[in-house]
């Protein structure tokens, strides 16, 4: 197959399938504080100071969840008491969270946060909660992270940050962002599904989302997923090691866009005007349905994802380009092709030539 949906899910990484597997066959809950618990202990501490590095903190700071929506939610509906703002184009885990009252931060074209409208924003709403995402899951756009929470910093606010598409991808710090929570999934760069991290600011705890015993300095109630955490550790560690290899990754995108842009002039591709992460490409085709292009790529055996979302048969246009100003037919096409630790150059020209036939079959 030729997998170029990374930003849906990475690949596992064979080391981290070893750890997660050698693990699994332990029997020690991390709690208990016979031999066997504090074994499962050092393989929960050890990944917590990976992951630690990954991102820049001290491992106290580190609170494993089961995932990315969990550290969302924890932060979003814990701070129930104060205004929520969040960008229009925020994953559904911040965007759908089940705050009714949560309001929207505009983008610009680009996909950058309209700062201005954010001001505004702050001004009207005193001491919000702004969850702003550090890259755009569809577009690959990079946010200014450490501009805009000084400014919500400035207005007394507290910032969250979804860096799922950001870890493993570029260097970054915590402690420089000067963020107030962080958010992290394992699976986005190459670990387990269902295991995720929330990053708190040092000697802040977060709101309590999981009720229940004393896991997580008490921040996070319920046994921890050993096996899964300790491949998170392992796949943190691998991130930070080959964060070169990821950024080289810009030089088959380009390949790979020439290559559409060459495919027809009806492709249209989206966030270059602003700073992206290396592997995303985000694009429109127009007059071609999204579901049904991906339909034809799948039967040639090749994984990409739509930015659109189908339910009930219909093609929802994408959320993401629609606050970016697409037009909503075009919006209706939206495709995202992403790459990662395991792609090879010349799975491009394999890609490209299944794309060039798909498009041929469906113009027909
Ligand atoms: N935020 C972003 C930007 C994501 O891409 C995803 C995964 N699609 C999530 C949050 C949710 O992460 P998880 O699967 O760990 O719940």
């Amino acid at each position: 197959m030729l997998y170029f949906d990374y930003n849906a899910t990475c690949p596992i990484r064979p080391e981290v399938v070893k750890i997660s597997h050698e693990v699994m066959s332990c029997h020690g809950n991390a709690s208990s504080i016979h031999g066997a618990g504090r074994a499962a202990r050092k393989h929960v501490e050890g990944a917590r100071e990976h992951v630690a590095t990954l991102v820049g903190c001290a491992p106290k700071q580190v609170i494993f969840t089961s995932g990315a929506t969990e550290s969302n939610n924890t932060v979003l509906r814990g701070y129930a008491d104060r205004p929520l703002l969040v960008a229009a184009t925020e994953h559904p885990s911040v965007y759908f969270c089940g705050r009714e009252d949560a309001i929207t931060i505009p983008v610009k074209q680009s996909g950058l946060i309209d700062l201005k409208a954010l001001e505004e924003l702050l001004k009207e709403n005193k001491k919000a909660l702004v969850s702003i995402m550090m890259v755009n899951n569809e577009t690959g756009v990079i946010q200014p992270t450490e501009e805009i929470c000084a400014l919500v910093h400035k207005y007394d606010g507290i910032f969250h940050t979804d860096a799922v598409q950001a870890a493993g991808r570029f260097p970054l710090s915590f402690k420089d962002l000067d963020v107030d929570f962080m958010s992290l999934s394992a699976h986005k760069l190459g670990g387990p599904q269902g295991v995720g991290a929330l990053i708190t600011r040092q000697g802040v705890n977060p709101p309590k989302f999981m009720h229940g015993g004393g896991q997580e300095r008490r921040c996070r109630a319920g046994t921890e997923n050993v096996a899964g955490i300790a491949g998170f550790g392992e796949a943190a560690r691998l991130a930070v090691e080959q964060m070169d290899d990821f950024q080289a990754l810009e030089t088959l995108r380009e390949k790979l866009e020439n290559g559409l842009r060459q495919s027809s002039n009806r492709v249209r591709i989206y966030g270059e005007d602003a700073p992206r992460v290396a592997n995303t490409t985000s694009c429109t085709v127009e007059g071609i349905d999204s579901a049904v292009f991906l339909m034809n790529l799948d039967l040639e055996n090749v994984a990409i994802s739509s930015g659109a979302a189908c339910s009930s048969g219909a093609v929802k246009p994408s959320r993401v380009l629609l606050s970016m100003g697409v037009p909503e037919e075009l919006a209706k096409t939206g495709l995202r092709i992403s790459m990662g630790w395991n792609t090879k150059e010349a799975e491009i020209d394999q890609f490209l030539d299944k794309w060039n036939t798909c498009l041929k079959r469906m113009d027909k």
